[in-house]
């Protein structure tokens, strides 16, 4: 490691938000060091609290985020907020009105928001993302909030990763038809049904109930079904309790751990598989060894499986370099 990198660590341990900032660009970006990095703040890691919001957009999850993460500071708690929804107004995208909308949280030094490139990674998004509140959880912060658009597989894999999955519908989504085709039903701890200052919400709010009637509830946990108001702040206290609730339920049956015992497994899995990969990649030999292997597959020579099982024994050979 670098010293310099050393030195950002130590400013980092001092509760630094530049360092912060430094070390979740170096994260993102792969940065040789940052291996090191996560593993030297591996100790400090396991308190906060991981809160997915999904849904699709226009929904209102960056509006509801912004309301969330106040209620979270009236109750002290320090907020992070990962954006990883390309159209988020965190994200970059908003627009003039929508930063001074969210002026009292970007000023807020309990809160720290962070924006992440949907695209583009190794491990796949999840796992960056995933990094990234690691980082956020080393760091000291209490609550972190990761915004993603509940539509691609990737947004759903960050699901398995959180603590409480909020997804946010309007009234528009009417009988959740939509939702339950994303797969959103399934992830869902809490639902939302956003814009409830439109006619049709308590309908929607009544067929939602229904639907999730047939959902199983394996752990005591009943997921509830909260209407809101975003931009007028109606039913974020409701929000934030159910929030809580949530997650203390989560705490007492122990669930937690196993959560934590599954990421930690998966983890390890995830950077094998990885490294693995790249070193052989960069070796330059697996993907010539691929092409190889696609071309007697294509010639009926081979079969997918029985190339891939070629190619990891030939991974276990010590090679001569
Ligand atoms: P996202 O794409 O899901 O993050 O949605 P945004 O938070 O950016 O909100 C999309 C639009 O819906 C914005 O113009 C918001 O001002 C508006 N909006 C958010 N919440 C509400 C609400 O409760 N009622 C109404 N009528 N509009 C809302």
């Amino acid at each position: 490691m670098q010293g310099s990198t050393e030195s950002l660590i130590k400013r980092f341990r001092g509760g630094d938000r530049v360092a912060l900032s430094r070390i979740i660009t170096m994260v993102e970006n792969e940065h040789p060091d940052s291996t090191m990095i996560l593993d030297s703040l591996y100790s400090l890691t396991g308190k906060a609290l991981r809160i997915g919001v999904t849904g699709p957009p226009g929904a209102g999850k960056s509006t509801l985020v912004e309301q969330l993460a106040i209620r979270m500071r009236e109750s002290s708690l320090r907020v992070g907020i990962v954006a990883v929804d390309p159209t988020s107004p965190f994200s970059g995208g908003a627009l003039l009105g929508d930063r001074i909308r969210m002026s009292r949280i970007f000023l807020d030094e309990g809160v720290f928001i962070r924006s992440m490139a949907s695209r583009g990674s190794s491990g796949g998004i999840a796992w960056k993302t995933m990094d990234v509140c690691e980082v956020l959880d080393a760091f000291g912060l209490d609550r972190i909030i990761i915004e993603t658009v509940g539509v691609g597989q990737g947004e759903l894999e960050v699901a398995d990763t959180v603590h409480c999955t909020i997804v946010v519908l309007v009234p528009e989504s009417g009988d959740g038809v939509q939702a339950m085709k994303a797969g959103l039903m399934e992830i869902g701890d809490i639902f939302v049904i956003n814009k409830s200052d439109r006619e049709s919400a308590e309908a929607a709010k009544r067929a939602l109930e229904s639907a999730l009637e047939l959902k199983q509830v394996g752990d005591g946990w009943k997921p509830p079904v909260v209407s809101t108001v975003a931009l007028e702040g109606k039913g974020v206290g409701e929000l934030f309790d159910k929030t809580e609730e949530h997650l203390a339920l989560l705490v007492s049956s122990g669930n937690i751990d196993a959560k934590r015992r599954e990421c930690v497994r998966s983890k390890i899995v995830n950077v094998l598989k990885t490294s693995i990969l790249e070193s052989e990649w960069k070796r330059g030999q697996l993907a010539r060894l691929i092409e190889e292997e696609t071309a007697r597959v294509i010639c009926g020579a081979s079969t997918p499986y029985r190339s891939a099982a070629c190619l990891l024994a030939g991974l276990r050979e010590p090679r001569v370099q």
